[in-house]
């Protein structure tokens, strides 16, 4: 198979991960002989340094020309204070709006050798946890109406979500749910926002398509408070674009490490699909050799899954990754006790986990 990927490395850490997912993703065509080519799209704060603009529509068009998209972070302390419409993250909100890829899948599976880096107890995680969030993400607060009053004393942003909006994310939820344990969770504030009712009412006539899937409704903060308690409750969580931000957020560091979460951005399957870790730019670790490069490696991982359709590939990644993992082998943020990995030898860098997926990839 031949595809062509655009590779936006962004910002801070972006370089040094995506780099490492690039490594297998040529190792995985090596073995599979498939042919994968590159071109390089300048986004975010590196777009704003060279074109004094975040996202130029050249490079978004790179983007939609190509057959998936993959993106390493964007952003960082050197652009903080630039006006919102020249700052960093408008490039991801430009990519996602362009691309139109409305659902953002962000798996968050804790691999039971890094059980002892989730924050919590033993005996709360002892099923283990493998939550998908489906979140909405070319709607909601973040694209509605916003402003600021002349005098600066007050500004606005408006939750709006229409009844298209709303179905086809849930579609994706409900189809996803089919293929894992048959549960969705509604996440919403339906006690006090009239968007979040909107979400009730489409979430029940759409689960008459569904009779098979399990359906429930959670309040956002006693999802975020259920998430510590018992999350091998959840299965699917469908919600919208801020809450589903937030809740995936808390959901990685339940599983260990934000470094290890991948997330998969789909539209209606006519054009890419863009392909992140959930992570940031990571300033404070940037060009150190320090950073994860697991959850880039995983996000590689499933636009091999969702765009190509090479399920014996991306599985082979996974494989690939779990038996690292099996091996001892742990970034710093995933060491737990750092002396201990370094005296056994096994505190890596980010370079040197990337080899090891590709030769566990190549060897298996
Ligand atoms: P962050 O995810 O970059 O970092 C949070 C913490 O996690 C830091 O301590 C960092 O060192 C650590 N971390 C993150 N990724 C890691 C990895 N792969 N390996 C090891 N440790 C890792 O979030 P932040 O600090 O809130 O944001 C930093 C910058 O990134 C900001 O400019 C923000 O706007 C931007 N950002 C970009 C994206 C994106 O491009 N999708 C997402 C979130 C934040």
């Amino acid at each position: 198979m031949n595809k062509e990927i655009a590779l936006i490395r962004g910002d801070g850490i972006g370089p040094d991960v995506v780099e490492e997912a690039v490594k297998v993703l040529n190792s995985v065509a090596k073995k599979y002989n498939h042919v994968f080519f590159y071109k390089e799209v300048i986004a975010g704060g590196r777009a704003i340094d060279m074109f004094n603009n975040p996202l130029p529509k050249e490079q978004l068009e790179l983007c939609l020309n190509a057959d998936s998209v993959l993106l390493g972070a964007v952003g960082g302390p050197k652009w903080d204070n630039l006006e919102q419409n020249l700052r960093p993250e408008k490039a991801l909100l430009g990519l996602r709006g362009g691309m139109k890829v409305f659902a953002n899948l962000r798996p968050a599976h804790m691999f039971p050798q890094l059980k002892s880096a989730s924050p919590l107890k033993d005996e709360i995680i002892a099923s283990g946890i493998d939550i998908l969030i489906v979140r909405e993400l070319t709607g909601g607060i973040y694209f509605g109406e916003k402003g600021m009053s002349p005098d600066g004393n007050s500004a606005w942003d408006t939750e709006m979500y229409s009844k298209k909006e709303i179905e086809r994310i849930l579609k994706v939820g409900f189809e996803a749910a089919e293929k894992r344990c048959k549960k969705v969770t509604v996440v919403d504030k339906a006690n006090i926002l009239s968007s979040s009712r909107l979400w009730r009412t489409v979430a029940e006539n759409i689960h008459r398509e569904y009779p098979e899937i399990e359906l429930n409704f959670l309040y956002v903060d006693n999802a975020a408070m259920q998430l510590v308690r018992n999350p091998s409750q959840f299965d699917v969580i469908a919600t919208s674009n801020m809450f589903g931000d937030i809740l995936s957020d808390e959901a990685s560091q339940l599983t260990g490490s934000i470094g290890l979460l991948a997330s998969a951005s789909l539209g209606d399957g006519s054009g890419p699909g863009l392909y992140e870790p959930i992570h940031g730019s990571a300033p404070d670790i940037a060009g150190k050799n320090i950073a994860n490069p697991l959850a880039a490696i995983l996000s590689a991982a499933l636009m091999l899954r969702y765009d190509f359709k090479l399920e014996d590939e991306a599985l082979a990644i996974e494989n690939a990754v779990n038996s690292v993992l099996d091996e001892g082998w742990r970034t710093l943020d995933i060491a737990g006790n750092v002396e201990k990995t370094r005296a056994l030898g096994k505190l890596v860098g980010t370079k040197e986990m990337g080899d090891r997926v590709v030769s566990a990839l190549l060897n298996n």
